[in-house]
């Protein structure tokens, strides 16, 4: 889409506003709105808009605060669920330049990271899609601060040595009406009317095919109530990411609008499944979709070509320093922990969902191989999260790294000894812990590049030292009586 189509969509469906959209290095949306009127004046194309980079986290120190924000009219949408004529608002990305010079700035994850990444494998010859398998959370009547106190607080609640008795009722006057209870882990596919959230997912992939994102599938998840997956056809990275941001931001306002709170924190359910981001992924020699697939082999066991292999031993050789970026929350690493689905050893397996990287078996044919790395969760900066997994299984195939055998049995069930043997390491426990593998692994620190490696170390380890100085309720119970 170029200038003079992006005039003609503004003008043909009355848009008054456009939010103006790019992602920090954490990964949060960012955006600010102009009038259309503005928006169709040339120089916009042609210089862009200025803002405030000092006031982005991980952008800009306060003495060279200025960066401009450039068009990129192939992201222009119309939002599709406001229809007030005052307030019609399409949304666009847009790239970080410095000021001046057409030259893109060092801190933009979406054009110094995503985008420069797929324009050197384009120049190779090849091209990567992935399809996300985002999972979040829709809760319905609760106050966050308050669900994080009853948690805390409840007599039982996280005071126990293991597993601890179940999450605690909540008293009969804060039942929801018109609420149902699943029990623990039987939210999978389960239908309404235990199931609230069939209306809610029908009316986001509804809005989502609008923005360009077609939901093929959703349902409810493994967690008790309220945990949904939409998922989405696969995309090209700089296009997925895009993606990604516009799918939170559908689903965040569409369960507003119905009076619903979605969230995309890991793990916000005490002995529950957290919200996962597997990562679909297969690597394409020339056209994405219609090149040839890499990946797939018909005459292999598994259909899964050599190059997969390497792939896969690169995603397991970087995997520690990967979870930096693709777990970058406190809070994930209470979603890496035994039992839930989510992966804590590094290995792989067909089919098996307790390992880091599985190869779907329900596929049929080699140009339907791909890879599912189920490290990430939906915290993650996508343009980040995306490349680095790229980078990472590029490097595998660069240096022919054999991922070794595959995983036949539950990897939460082997034993210290069995995993010794059969050399599976551990998947970082902390975030604390991931930022120190991130930051001696030269191949990501590379993608990233200096700036953003720096911002990004430097917000999660003051991120963590946050977290450090807080005594949760959980050590009070704990140790109060010592
Ligand atoms: N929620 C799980 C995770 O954290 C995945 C569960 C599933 O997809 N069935 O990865
Ligand atoms: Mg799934
Ligand atoms: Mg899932
Ligand atoms: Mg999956």
């Amino acid at each position: 889409m170029d200038a003079e189509t992006v005039k003609k969509v503004l003008e043909e469906n009355n848009v008054r506003w456009v939010l103006c959209a790019f992602s920090d290095i954490r990964g949060f949306l960012q955006t600010f709105s102009i009038p259309a009127k503005v928006f169709m004046e040339n120089s916009v194309f042609e210089r862009g808009i200025g803002f405030d980079g000092s006031s982005i986290r991980g952008f800009r120190s306060i003495e060279k605060s200025d960066l401009v924000w450039m068009p990129d009219p192939a992201t222009l949408k119309v939002i599709p669920w406001i229809d007030d004529p005052i307030q019609k608002t399409a949304i666009m990305f847009g790239d970080v330049h410095e000021p001046g010079p057409a030259e893109v700035a060092d801190c933009d994850p979406r054009a110094y990271v995503a985008k420069s990444l797929e324009k050197k494998l384009g120049d190779d010859g090849m091209s990567v899609i992935f399809g996300p398998e985002i999972e979040f959370f829709v809760f319905e009547g609760i106050d966050p601060t308050r669900l994080a106190w009853d948690m805390w607080v409840s007599p039982n609640g996280g005071a126990g040595d293991s597993w601890g008795p179940p999450r605690v009722m909540p008293e009969s006057s804060e039942i929801e009406p018109g609420g149902f209870f699943i029990r623990p882990k039987e939210g999978y596919f389960r239908p309404p009317p235990e199931d609230t959230t069939m209306e809610y997912r029908n009316e986001l992939s509804y809005y989502l095919e609008k923005l360009g994102v077609f939901v093929e599938y959703h349902h409810h998840e493994v967690a008790t109530a309220g945990q949904v997956e939409l998922d989405f056809r696969p995309k090209t990275l700089v296009d997925v990411s895009d993606a990604f941001y516009l799918y939170k931001f559908a689903a965040k306002n569409i369960a507003a609008m119905n009076g619903l709170l979605a969230t995309f924190m890991p793990k916000p359910l005490y002995l529950d499944n957290a919200s996962g981001m597997h990562i679909n992924q297969s690597l394409w020699e020339g056209k994405p979709f219609e090149g040839n697939p890499v990946f797939g082999d018909a005459d292999d066991e598994f259909m899964l070509s050599q190059k997969a292999r390497y792939y896969i031993g690169g995603l397991l050789e970087h995997a520690k320093a990967l979870t930096a970026i693709c777990a970058p929350t406190i809070n994930s690493y209470k979603r890496l922990v035994p039992g839930f689905e989510a992966p804590i050893y590094i290995c792989w397996s067909p089919r098996n969902r307790s390992a880091l990287v599985r190869v779907p078996m329900y596929v049929k044919s080699p140009s339907a191989v791909r890879l599912e790395y189920r490290g990430a969760d939906p915290s993650c900066n996508p343009y980040l999260a995306f490349a680095a997994q790229v980078a990472a299984g590029l490097d595998g195939i660069k240096k022919k790294i054999e991922p070794g055998d595959p995983v036949m049995e539950d990897v939460y069930e082997l034993s210290p000894m069995k995993r010794k043997e059969l050399g599976i390491g551990e998947l970082p426990t902390t975030l604390r812990d991931a930022l120190d593998h991130l930051a001696s692994d030269e191949v990501l620190i590379k993608t990233l590049g200096s700036h953003i490696f720096d911002a990004f170390m430097s917000l999660k380890y003051d991120e963590w030292n946050q977290y450090c100085l807080y005594i949760t309720p959980w050590e009070i119970l704990k140790y109060i009586d010592i």
